[in-house]
């Protein structure tokens, strides 16, 4: 086994200067709140290893994350809609050109059928180049071990020795996020194959013959119809030839989060030394999970301090109060899109839970987005003993979302779903109808079951006339 590392001399790297302005102050208290989910590592290793991240060139630029700032904007305000997909965790094994590959092709044919069906501009995030933590309902796994945390925590094997938590990871991590931003960048630029021209082609190594993917052909054609029009006017707009796909993670490990902070000017003052903004630059977006989403803890005290636009889930405990207390305290400003609210109440939940926290949130007047996560409130175990979902409920907790929204006037902006371009047996159901004793044939998550290409593209056409409708 041969690791990636990072070669910077340790011992020889600068103390970072000090925050300036009262930013130092707000940056001790938010990292000396209590925080759920931790690795439990030695503080002066992990340490080491955070002025190795400190010293490295960031996953994205602060005018990057800006930039998706402006597009969410976009989608507060009710004119665009927010796509958001990737593995449930990453895996330093799985951290291929194939693997890649194939969840950002998934991504912009899932993209390429809500623009298109809906006529929406897609705002597209990936769950890339840094989900590498997982936090855990116990400490331990049904054999007894330590539970597997993500690689950039723990190793996944079933071994005693592989659990424990090693904070050389936390660089690994860096490297291997490092090395996907770069395959996403140039797979989603002018020479990659996210140009609109290439409709086709993103169908081609997968399944013509199945529904979604004769369907999926049957709308590629006629947006070739469209493109091949348009150019016959002459018109020729570089819009078509790229697509931006922006990274995101859950900030869950802080000593990670941590080391890639980074400050930056502000455009607006660019000469004054107070007004300077820090950003997460480890990913564009970042979400903070609904187990460490304490309102006086570290996660939320660091989120208000990044520029970044963040995510917060939000699952069945959420009161509508507490979300009102959320949305004051992370946008405090009232930047429309700079809070993302995921909620991921469950199918059977999400009807009678959510709209009273709409109503409350709407209250307050913050633009936030509106995102459903239907995932997550949706997994069972199966009789053969998989952790699964099944796709009737994923399609169900997006339709009574957008059944909530409707009612109350407010804009369903996005999902937020757990995909691989893959044609894995993770979750039931499906115009494959994968049954409970098909899971066995190919569950590969490191962690939650994800929807496979077909039944990513299903749920983009259903989710497409739901948009319409
Ligand atoms: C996840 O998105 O993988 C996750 C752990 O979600 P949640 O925090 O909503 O449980
Ligand atoms: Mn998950």
């Amino acid at each position: 086994m041969v690791n990636w590392t990072v070669d910077v001399p340790i011992e020889e790297l600068p103390e970072l200067p000090p925050l300036p302005g009262n930013l130092a102050d707000r940056f001790a208290d938010a990292i000396s709140r209590p925080a759920e989910q931790q690795p439990s590592w030695p503080a002066d290793k992990a340490r080491a290893m955070r002025t190795v991240l400190e010293s490295v060139p960031p996953i994205c630029m602060p005018a990057e994350v800006d930039n998706l700032s402006a597009q969410l904007a976009e989608v507060a305000q009710g004119r665009a809609f927010l796509l958001q997909g990737g593995d449930c965790a990453e895996t330093f094994a799985d951290n291929t050109e194939p693997h890649i590959k194939a969840n950002i092709r998934t991504l912009l044919q899932m993209a390429v059928v809500l623009t298109y069906g809906a006529s929406t501009p897609v705002v597209k995030v990936a769950r890339i180049a840094g989900q590498y933590a997982k936090p855990r309902s116990s400490n331990v796994d049904a054999l007894g071990l330590p539970s597997y945390r993500g690689d950039m925590v723990n190793g996944f094997p079933a071994e005693e020795s592989v659990r424990i938590h090693d904070p050389s990871r936390l660089v690994r991590a860096y490297a291997n996020a490092a090395a996907a931003m770069n395959l996403v960048r140039s797979l989603t630029g002018r020479a990659g194959m996210a140009g609109l021209h290439r409709v086709h082609d993103w169908n081609r190594e997968f399944v013509l013959t199945s529904p979604a993917g004769a369907r999926y052909e049957a709308l590629a054609a006629e947006i070739d119809r469209g493109l091949k029009f348009m150019d016959a006017c002459g018109v020729n707009d570089s819009n078509l030839d790229s697509a931006a796909i922006f990274a995101s993670h859950e900030a869950l490990v802080l000593d990670y989060e941590r080391g890639m902070l980074r400050l930056a000017d502000d455009p607006q003052h660019p000469d004054d030394p107070d007004s300077k903004r820090l950003y997460d630059l480890s990913a564009h977006f970042l979400w903070i999970g609904d187990r460490t989403r304490q309102i006086d803890g570290a996660h939320i005290a660091l989120a208000e301090l990044i520029s970044n636009p963040i995510g917060l889930k939000i699952g069945p405990s959420t009161t509508p109060e507490l979300a009102a207390d959320y949305v004051r305290k992370l946008d405090p400003n009232k930047i429309p899109g700079r809070l993302t609210l995921v909620a991921r109440m469950g199918n059977d939940k999400v009807r009678t839970l959510l709209p009273p926290i709409v109503s409350a949130v709407e209250e307050t007047g913050h633009k936030v987005i509106w995102q459903c996560d239907p995932m997550h409130g949706n997994t069972h175990t199966s009789p053969t003993g998989y952790k699964t979902r099944h796709f009737d409920r994923v399609v169900d907790e997006v339709q009574g979302f957008f059944e909530v929204h409707r009612a109350l006037g407010s804009h369903p902006g996005g999902i937020h779903i757990e995909l691989t371009g893959e044609d894995v047996t993770e979750c039931l159901g499906g115009a494959q109808e994968i049954s409970d004793l098909d899971l066995a044939g190919r569950y590969e998550t490191a962690c939650d079951p994800r929807l496979n290409t077909q039944q990513a593209l299903e749920l983009a056409f259903l989710v497409a006339e739901m948009l319409r409708g």
